[in-house]
């Protein structure tokens, strides 16, 4: 009979070094995983580019890397890094024609590869920081639901009717762009977004897809286009400032397992009777939110806002349509404000 057991660190607050980030399982120091693939590393010369980390420390996407046993090693990050590096050199088609399971399990790592570093940190009494993640209840709640369904990379799993996130793939005109990688992520909310080569792949790790239904519409705008990458600042402003505002947990229960089942069900759960599932979207909040993804162009925030309650769009024009934008001068766009 398969073992579906899920393992869950958060019982007992397992984080260190010697124990497997994926099963549990007792290693030695060495049995290491890249949190960033080599494939990734290599193609987009990361090894020795800066990463700061959420206590401020910063290390390089090279030594980023996090306790796994040989056998998780082999069997599921192994084979999973290989199917994405075959969809994305394939570019935006390859990715999209990727199971949005798997793309969620390889996102999913490399968030979870920089919170386990945080905890693993956070649990020697040594380091202890003052404001520890792992001592919020609210967010080791959340953690611990996004563990479960990250452990779909060990344990054959279904999600039943549902997707843990909301995915969003966009396109980023190359003639434009001048940065063949980028990577962003956000612990509490759990927004991500990588660029590889033109492609964007944006993320909110658990609200099992509501985001992706809210900005349905805006996301369709995107669809077939070549975004400029103040576009796509604007989009990841959009997509990380809805996470901002999501409100609910989701929570996720296993069907019993029976004799000769080969795959653990997971059924979801989201309580929007105690909680709104948003709190409201604020354009003062999200203008600022813009204004930080914009900070390469140095657009401020007093730009973004001709009218109180109005934030610029850069891809929606005002009937609603998708604004081409080819070039990008700040005068013709923003005024001399
Ligand atoms: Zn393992």
């Amino acid at each position: 009979m398969k073992d579906l057991r899920l393992y869950d660190p958060f019982d007992k607050m397992q984080f260190s070094d010697g124990h497997c980030f994926l099963c549990g399982t007792t290693i030695t120091s060495g049995q290491r995983t890249p949190v960033f693939a080599s494939w990734l590393q290599q193609q987009y010369g990361l090894q020795d580019k800066e990463l700061l980390l959420l206590d401020k420390s910063v290390t390089t996407f090279g030594n980023l890397t996090i306790p796994c046993c040989d056998s998780c090693q082999v069997n599921h990050i192994i084979p999973l890094e290989q199917e994405v590096e075959a969809a994305a050199q394939q570019g935006l088609a390859g990715l999209q024609a990727l199971d949005e399971q798997k793309l969620f399990q390889w996102i999913g790592k490399m968030y979870y590869g920089t919170l386990v570093t945080e905890l693993i940190k956070e649990a020697d009494p040594l380091i202890r920081p003052e404001y520890a993640v792992s001592e919020n209840p609210k967010m080791l709640g959340k953690f611990r639901s996004f563990y479960q369904v990250l452990q779909s990379l060990r344990v054959p799993m279904v999600f039943s009717g549902f997707i843990p996130c909301s995915l969003f793939l966009v396109e980023v005109n190359p003639a434009e762009d001048e940065l063949p990688f980028e990577y962003q992520d956000e612990l509490t909310t759990m927004a991500f977004s990588i660029k590889l080569g033109s492609v964007a792949i944006v993320c909110s790790l658990l609200d099992n897809g509501i985001i992706r239904k809210a900005l349905g519409r805006f996301y369709k705008l995107t669809q077939g286009q070549q975004l400029h990458p103040v576009q796509l600042a604007e989009f990841k402003a959009r997509v990380f400032y809805a996470a901002y505002i999501f409100n609910v947990v989701p929570e996720y229960f296993e069907r019993p397992v029976k004799p000769g089942d080969e795959q653990l069900v997971l059924d979801t759960l989201i309580d929007d009777v105690t909680n709104e599932v948003f709190n409201p979207w604020e354009m003062q909040s999200y203008a600022h939110m813009l204004e930080e993804m914009l900070k390469p162009w140095s657009i401020r925030k007093e730009h973004l806002l001709p009218a109180p309650n109005q934030v610029l769009s850069f891809i929606a024009n005002e009937s609603g349509q998708f604004k081409p934008m080819e070039h990008f001068h700040k005068e013709a766009v923003l005024g001399k404000a």
